[in-house]
């Protein structure tokens, strides 16, 4: 399996990830320029792309999603109340709609979905497995829930949100309400719960642990490190996920 975080963070949200023919993207909050020029720039190969997966509806994770679908005539699947939320937004695609907590056979990857906290009508977030390995992917949490720690056992490459530093947070210019919408359990995930999280998930055989979704005006890649390899204690090397550029084609 190979997966790559185009961008990643509250200005635009894309994550490619293929096995053997099949190749897929989760969420698109790009533009569809945009993010065609970040698959070039990442070295892998549009034409290979066959369907794109929402994980919730809030702008930075679909903006692109309509031109993108349309100009590669591919479908878009999502849940029913996030299909119904994002229509507006998104436009006329092809939706093929699943239901959260269903397991999705796309070729040679199974899709396993799960509801998590987040403030947005019926998000998702993503186990993805071959033989090859386990991807999880969980982008957008205001808490780790049991569901998500019990699904997310034995990952071989783990995609968290690092959001926030608290401090940064709280001594920033965001409004109270939306500091405080950010800090709630359905916001987004401190830079310290996130690591504590990573850690209790962590085994010999994880691979990957990619710091995403980190907040440009609350948090910097520097600070999620540090907390990160702090609590994994050397366990394995943390990589953080930027707004601006693809990071590597990570594979296992
Ligand atoms: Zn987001
Ligand atoms: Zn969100």
């Amino acid at each position: 399996m190979k997966f790559c975080l185009l961008a990643s963070g509250s200005r635009g949200n894309a994550i490619w990830v293929e096995e053997g023919d099949l190749a897929l993207v989760v969420d698109c909050g790009l533009s569809a320029r945009e993010f065609l020029s970040r698959v070039g720039v990442a070295g892998l190969d549009i034409s290979r792309l066959s369907c794109l997966l929402v994980s919730h509806e809030h702008r930075d994770h679909i903006s692109g999603l309509g031109v993108l679908a349309r100009r590669l005539k591919i479908p878009v699947l999502a849940n029913a109340a996030t299909c119904a939320a994002a229509s507006p937004l998104v436009g006329r695609v092809r939706w093929e709609i699943f239901t959260t907590g269903d397991t999705l056979n796309l070729g040679p990857l199974k899709i396993r979905t799960l509801g998590l906290s987040h403030d947005a009508v019926d998000p998702v977030a993503f186990v993805m497995e071959s033989q090859a390995g386990r991807l999880g992917l969980a982008t957008d949490l205001g808490t780790p829930t049991e569901l998500i720690k019990y699904r997310f056992q034995a990952l071989t490459a783990l995609i968290l949100e690092f959001n926030h530093d608290y401090r940064l947070l709280m001594d920033g210019p965001y409004p109270w309400p939306l500091k405080q919408r950010v800090r709630g359990r359905t916001g987004h995930l401190v830079n310290e719960t996130a690591a504590t999280f990573a850690a209790k998930l962590y085994h010999r055989e994880m691979r990957y642990l990619i710091l995403a979704h980190l907040s440009e005006i609350n948090n910097n890649p520097a600070l999620a490190l540090k907390v990160a390899r702090e609590t994994l204690d050397g366990a394995l090397e943390p990589v953080a996920a930027s707004q601006w550029e693809p990071t590597v084609v990570f594979e296992f």
